[in-house]
């Protein structure tokens, strides 16, 4: 019976490793810590409201489970296209879509071009002190920006199923930060900045992911054969439950072999969430934030939440979410 049910939670596990997105923990972290880099003119507005920021860092990834739209926008194979540095992909979307289009730019991803509409859009809604939008937007924007950082993103190989690495996605953007981030990394990081040119800003961000999408790869592989093929998976206990995955040694020795990549991306996350608020506000011509005690969300705002919340219960009872 006992064994019967380690294979059920196994299955779990595999499904749940075959979703992608950093890991609802990374998310939140890194939302939440981008708060703390941002001046005191928009911190008055943002500490209050940093629950708010945090818990919804991960709306993106719930709305994969209503809008088939929505799964482009959180990444970008590039290697679909040429090679480093990509000269012959547009960097503008009319541009782009004139070359490609827009069906082919769609089934590779669309990240670093959502951004910059979302970014267009935080700019419209500080312009407008349209507070409920801007938290909204901020804790969007944050996602996509988050995403645009992590390697596997900005590859068609993106759980390592071209290599037999299934499972490597979830293994670099949640095991290894809920492992290993409240512990060992540093979230020291300074102050955000003014961005000249946050279009550019987010294509070297997936420039930089997609020449570091071989090394997660080739070190996994390496570091799989000189490991004891017994001890790469184990059954450990993740949020109160006894699921396959894998086992600490293999998550460390990974993480040191990696020497400190997923910290270094999840910092310039942090960074670049922070910047991209900033500028927003800046570009909006830096308006004073008095916002009422109570921020009222529309009708339609809070349907939205609560749509969202049910849809991913539904996908997570289910097995096939990726954050906890
Ligand atoms: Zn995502």
């Amino acid at each position: 019976m006992y064994q019967k049910l380690l294979l059920l939670t196994g299955i779990v596990t595999l499904l749940y490793q075959q979703a992608f997105c950093w890991g609802f923990y990374a998310h939140k972290e890194i939302n939440h810590h981008a708060v703390f880099l941002l001046p005191p003119a928009m911190m008055i507005f943002y500490k209050p409201h940093i629950d708010f920021i945090t818990e919804h860092a991960v709306d993106p990834d719930k709305r994969r489970y209503m809008i088939a739209a929505e799964g482009p926008r959180h990444f970008i194979d590039l290697n679909r296209y040429d090679d480093h540095p990509f000269d012959a992909l547009p960097r503008t979307w009319q541009k782009a879509v004139e070359k490609y289009g827009e069906d082919t730019l769609m089934a590779h991803g669309i990240v670093p071009w959502w951004i910059h509409n979302m970014q267009e859009r935080l700019t419209k809604a500080f312009i407008e002190k349209n507070y409920p939008a801007i938290l909204k937007l901020s804790a969007e924007i944050g996602h996509y920006i988050a995403d645009a950082h992590v390697p596997l993103h900005a590859h068609s190989n993106y759980n390592g199923q071209q290599t037999g690495q299934h499972g490597i996605h979830g293994f670099w953007e949640s095991r290894i930060p809920e492992l290993l981030a409240a512990t060992t990394f540093d979230y020291i990081i300074g102050k955000a900045q003014y961005l000249a040119h946050p279009h550019q800003f987010m294509w070297q961000t997936v420039l930089e992911s997609a020449a570091a999408a071989d090394t997660v790869l080739s070190v996994e592989k390496m570091l799989t054969r000189q490991f004891p093929s017994d001890q790469k998976y184990a059954f450990e206990e993740r949020n109160g439950t006894l699921i396959r995955q894998y086992s600490s040694a293999f998550t460390i020795a990974y993480n040191r072999h990696l020497q400190g990549m997923v910290e270094r991306r999840m910092r310039q996350s942090i960074f670049a969430v922070a910047s991209s608020w900033y500028t927003a506000w800046i570009n909006a011509g830096q308006p004073v934030l008095q916002p009422p005690a109570n921020i009222l969300f529309s009708e339609t705002d809070r349907k939205n939440f609560e749509e969202l919340d049910l849809v991913w219960k539904t996908a997570e009872s289910k097995g096939r979410t990726c954050g906890n």
